[in-house]
């Protein structure tokens, strides 16, 4: 019989800590509008300011720096929309909402492991610096990629361009201040790092960047993204803020637990092609294809086996397509379409790496029974 299930998708979303969702519901059960001038609205105000000072402390800015908004997705169309650049140029392996934030934005290639083209951006921004933004995000959802962002900031801020980077996947995973400093804006969002669904911000300095909303109406965030705050939800994005901040040191261990998982997945399939294996990768990310067989079909069989994974990006709708981002990064369709994205995080344990082998080893044999050991058991 199948035990409790494993969940080994935390780059789709990670488990909300307690914490997080015990403010989330305090705040629930109070009353007050941050902008009411009444008690209850300066306690509601005291709150927002609160969370807003622990999001900022994550990132190593002032609090006036942060603009909450809806989520991850909202943040960069604000960032990318809101600064009017007539030149937007964002990396081919970007999630959806920076693909897609504007109609113009023109992708600078990657290499076989995903890693932006410097030479290609910095030939781009060569007439056009002044009017361009740039955005390349820190850490990709699908393979964990990391991008030098040090070398992409010294391009961009030597054409005089603005520099945009969606931290949603590298936020809690590592520190974020070196980056903070080098980057103009950064996207996050809450339920990467244990707060709840349907909250994000950007982070961004008016004397650097003059945001124009997206959302108008009243003041709220300066101006820059108006109606009443989600205030549960960034109450909650506060606390789990500054708990990943606290955290980091996670990452050794997963590490060591994906590079195990690898090796044995390796060793049980030869032909096992992991994305971004020998570059800087997050620590909690594993991306791999077998050729000949299907994502769908691997997820679903892993599902029933009580694991859960992703096929591609989970952000999308649901309908396992051909990833994007192994796509420009040279992958043939095939392939592309075959990769599956198991991601760790801070609740998983040797237990579950097990459990995920098991499953595994059941579910190739099964599906490519033509590669089992002679003598294995049926
Ligand atoms: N950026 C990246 C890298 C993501 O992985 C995601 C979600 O998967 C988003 C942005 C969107 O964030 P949200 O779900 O908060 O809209």
């Amino acid at each position: 019989m199948m035990g409790k299930a494993t969940y080994l998708d935390h780059n789709a979303t990670a488990p909300v800590r307690r914490e997080a969702a015990d403010a989330v519901c305090d705040i629930l059960r109070l009353c007050g509008n941050p902008s009411s001038v009444h008690g209850a609205g300066r306690r509601a105000h005291g709150w927002l300011e609160t969370a807003r000072e622990r999001v900022a402390a994550l990132v190593g800015r002032p609090p006036s720096h942060v603009i909450f908004t809806s989520g991850g997705t909202e943040a960069n169309a604000l960032a990318l929309k809101g600064s009017g650049r007539s030149r937007v140029f964002v990396s081919a392996i970007e999630h959806p909402s920076v693909l897609n934030a504007v109609d113009h934005a023109e992708l600078i290639p990657v290499d076989a492991d995903g890693i932006v083209d410097l030479d290609w951006l910095d030939m781009a921004l060569e007439e056009c610096g002044r009017e361009a933004l740039v955005s390349v995000m820190a850490a990709n959802n699908e393979t964990g990629v990391l991008q030098p962002m040090g070398k992409v900031a010294e391009v961009v801020r030597r054409h005089g361009a603005l520099l945009h980077s969606d931290v949603v996947q590298l936020a809690g995973k590592a520190p974020l201040d070196k980056l903070s400093a080098q980057t103009h804006m950064m996207s996050l969002s809450a339920h990467k790092l244990g707060g709840p669904q349907g909250v994000g911000a950007v982070i961004a300095d008016e004397l650097d960047v003059a945001l124009t909303p997206l959302i108008k109406g009243g003041g709220q965030e300066r101006g820059k993204r108006a109606g009443t705050e989600n205030l549960p939800g960034i109450a909650g994005f506060g606390v789990a803020a500054e708990l990943a901040g606290s955290d980091l040191e996670d990452a050794e261990r997963l590490t060591v637990l994906r590079d195990g998982l690898e090796n044995r997945i390796a060793q049980i399939a030869s032909t096992t092609v992991f994305a971004a294996q020998d570059r800087p990768r997050l620590s909690n990310t594993s991306c791999f294809a077998v050729p000949g067989l299907k994502a769908e079909t691997l997820v679903m069989a892993l599902d029933l086996a009580g694991i859960m994974v992703s096929a591609g990006s989970a952000c999308s709708s649901g309908k396992v397509k051909a990833s994007h981002v192994l796509k420009s990064q040279g992958w043939p369709d095939d392939l592309a379409s075959g990769a599956i994205r198991v991601s760790l995080g801070r609740t998983t344990t040797e237990a579950d790496i097990e459990k995920f082998m098991d499953a595994w080893t059941e579910v190739y044999f099964r599906l490519a029974p033509e590669n089992k050991p002679e003598g294995a058991a049926a």
